[in-house]
């Protein structure tokens, strides 16, 4: 972040605006919502604000700014159409060290005017460190549409409990989960719905009833999809909104574990370096252990936790131990490489079928079940193939797959880097050689790679809105 988001305390504070014009106006209004008294130097108004002090709204001093002007200010606004007096007026608030900012002018100001999405006393302010206002804007449209009214009296009313919630809850964990209780339960959707005293009275009860607020301790085994984060599901948001701490591997890239609950404890559990920097058995017994901790745990994996993951194994160890846990799946890697790749994995003319298989070695030898795997009008989606992809080839031609059955390598799929290598079966060993690829990768393999040729969108000048993940497309 270039810009540190906060919120000042301007109770009793004034500001001054220097203007008088439109976008002074506008400064205006936005300082008044936060009752904060308002003084304007201009030497003369346009009419809304000549409004406002007549109506004793604002407070006018018709003048050319001078330096005098910014004594016993707390915040200063600098609205003129003229820079060099705009400038003058950062100069000397910056002297003064009062904040001070220039409409339009990120470079002479100390701060900058956030979109703000106002649900009082819960209030929403978004910038773009004065790059992409107009962004700003868009989002907070969003947001608007997204957030009840009532929320602003929901969090009054949570408000007004703080303090005695505090002495009831001494433990800071504790008390948290009293809360997400009361927001995420029967209380809040009662105050949402519109009734305030009936919320208002159930907290009260549920306060005095000397209730534990509820024990969440559990494990959620949660697929990340394969690497564009915006194909979390909202339930995976959810979930990793929540998370005391994510055990993750490398599938899991950093943008995706951005998505998790900023103060959540981060463990990676995958390989470094080639080797397993934990043996399964030890990932099982940290998930128990995290778990018997009375932390929601996240385990984030790649793709969708039931496909080559080993998420089965994971559950086996907590149902022995006791452990409570849910499942949410994701988008698996063979889906999302298709869909980004423009390969549609059946179609009426093509497949009829859709093998996922891994093509990981043991010992240096593949061990598949070959026959199935070359049977016409079927695709074949192969998982951790990029070592073994010579002795793929070798084995699906020796079992009579024709040499020029159309297959693709995926590397990076559905991310920015994102590259497809796409040959002939008996030649794409050899390419993928030359170009050199890094993992993942997946491999497909059958008729309907062809159809690559008129279907790929994927940074293609036949690319829809939805190609590439852009701030407009998160809907929350
Ligand atoms: N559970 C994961 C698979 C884990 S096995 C899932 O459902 O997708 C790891 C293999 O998945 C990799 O070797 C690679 O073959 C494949 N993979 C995962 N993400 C990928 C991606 N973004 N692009 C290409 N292949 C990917």
């Amino acid at each position: 972040m270039d810009y540190l988001p906060v919120f000042l305390n301007v109770t009793g504070r004034t500001a001054l605006v220097v203007g008088g014009g439109e976008t002074a106006n506008r400064k205006v209004e936005f300082l008044r919502r936060a009752d904060l008294a308002v003084r304007v130097v201009a030497p003369d108004l346009e009419p809304g604000l000549a409004e406002a002090v007549a109506a004793g709204d604002i407070d006018y001093c018709q003048e050319r700014f001078r330096e005098g002007h910014l004594d016993g200010w707390g915040v200063v606004v600098a609205a003129t159409n003229d820079r060099p007096v705009n400038a003058a007026v950062a100069e000397a608030a910056q002297a003064r060290g009062v904040p001070v900012n220039v409409v339009d002018d990120p470079e002479l100001s100390t701060f900058i005017v956030p979109a703000v999405v106002d649900r009082s006393p819960l209030v929403i302010a978004l910038g773009t460190g004065g790059r992409a206002p107009v962004l700003a804007r868009l989002m907070r449209a969003k947001l608007e549409a997204f957030i009840p009214a009532a929320y602003g009296r929901l969090a009054e009313l949570v408000g007004r409990f703080r303090d005695s919630v505090k002495d009831r809850f001494r433990d800071g964990v504790a008390r948290r989960r009293f809360w997400e209780d009361v927001l995420d339960g029967p209380i809040a959707e009662r105050v949402l719905r519109g009734d305030t005293v009936g919320g208002e009275r159930d907290l009260a009860e549920l306060l005095e009833s000397g209730e534990e607020p509820s024990d969440r301790c559990e494990v959620a085994l949660v697929g990340a999809g394969p690497g564009d984060p915006d194909l979390l599901t909202v339930k995976a948001l959810r979930v990793m909104q929540r998370a005391d701490v994510v055990v993750h591997d490398r599938l899991v890239s950093p943008e995706l574990l951005d998505r998790v609950r900023r103060d959540a404890e981060r463990v990676f559990v995958g390989k470094a370096a080639g080797r397993h920097s934990h043996s399964q058995q030890e990932i099982n017994e940290l998930l128990v252990g995290l778990a018997r901790q009375g932390k929601r745990v996240l385990r984030l994996k790649g793709g969708d936790p039931f496909v080559f993951a080993r998420g089965g194994e994971e559950l086996a160890h907590l149902r022995e131990a006791g452990v409570p846990f849910h499942v949410v799946p994701g988008v698996t890697a063979a889906l999302g490489c298709a869909a980004y790749a423009g390969i549609p994995l059946t179609h009426r003319d093509h497949a009829h079928a859709a093998v996922l298989v891994t093509g990981h070695l043991r010992d240096g030898v593949l061990e598949l079940p070959w026959e199935a795997l070359v049977q016409p009008y079927q695709t074949v989606a192969v998982y951790m193939g990029l070592k073994g992809l010579p002795q793929l080839r070798d084995g699906l031609i020796a079992r009579g797959l024709s040499e020029a059955t159309p297959a693709a390598l995926v590397e990076q799929g559905t991310t920015p880097d994102q590259r497809v290598i796409e040959a002939p079966l008996a030649e794409l060993p050899d390419r993928v050689e030359a170009q050199g690829a890094r993992p993942p990768c997946l491999v497909l393999i059958g008729e309907v790679v062809g159809l690559r040729g008129s279907l790929q969108w994927v940074g293609s000048s036949a690319a829809g809105s939805g190609a590439r993940t852009s701030a407009f497309e998160i809907d929350l």
